[in-house]
């Protein structure tokens, strides 16, 4: 990957977790002990200082460093997560050019990582619910003749649909679960960074698409 757009994508989703911050603890005030924000945002502010060296890499390499630090630096039960989730898509890249089945095998392997580590599933009201639909979805795409916009489309409806699928879920992992009933008729906050990761990617995708467009005019 051009490091120029690894490094776009790293801005970005730091920005999107430091402006969401304030509404993903919320969430986890409703339904967990109010620390998802700010776990998330340390473990990006984090990744924002070590960006350089996270940029200079291949990709493979750079999502298992960018892995890593999540395990070390966001905590709770999402720094692991989002840690085994990263570092497992790093490692499952296929090397040379991007492509989207390489993409598309690289998201089921972390969507797997993070239900081993997580002993987890979807439908359990997690960041799962998110992650699996997403790689469910690059793996649909990738196999259809579609332009990059409609794969790009597709992938951020799935992230969103997943996410409100666990308005209406039981929680049964995570601390979430403690809620028994009480955790239903609330979105998970982990499912929300998930998405918010996912939709801004996404976003730097389709805004890097379109400028190449407009240079090559
Ligand atoms: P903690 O629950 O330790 O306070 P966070 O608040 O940072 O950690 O993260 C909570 C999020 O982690 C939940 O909203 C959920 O999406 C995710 N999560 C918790 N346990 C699991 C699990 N076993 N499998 C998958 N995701 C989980
Ligand atoms: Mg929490």
């Amino acid at each position: 990957m051009v490091p120029d757009l690894l490094d776009t994508m790293i801005g970005a989703a730091v920005s999107a977790i430091r402006d969401n911050a304030d509404a993903l603890t919320a969430l986890d005030q409703a339904i967990g002990d109010g620390d998802h924000g700010i776990n998330m945002k340390r473990g990006f502010t984090a990744i924002e200082s070590e960006r350089e060296a996270v940029a200079a890499v291949a990709l493979p390499q750079a999502l298992q460093k960018i892995g890593m630090i999540l395990v070390m630096k966001v905590g709770g039960a999402a720094g692991p997560l989002y840690g085994s989730y990263f570092m497992a898509v790093g490692k499952a890249l296929p090397l040379g050019p991007v492509t989207a089945a390489g993409v598309a095998e690289a998201l089921t392997a972390g969507a797997l990582a993070v239900q081993q580590r997580g002993k987890s599933a979807p439908g359990e009201k997690t960041m799962l619910d998110v992650l699996v639909p997403v790689a469910d979805a690059m793996r649909a795409v990738a196999q259809a003749n579609i332009s990059t916009t409609e794969l790009l489309n597709a992938v951020c409806v799935a992230a969103e649909n997943g996410l409100e699928s666990t308005r209406d879920m039981l929680a049964t992992k995570g601390r979430a679960s403690y809620l028994g009933e009480r955790s239903i008729g609330h979105l998970d906050p982990g499912a929300q960074s998930s998405r918010i990761l996912v939709e801004c990617i996404c976003e730097v995708v389709a805004a890097a698409l379109a400028t190449a467009k407009t240079e090559d005019v």
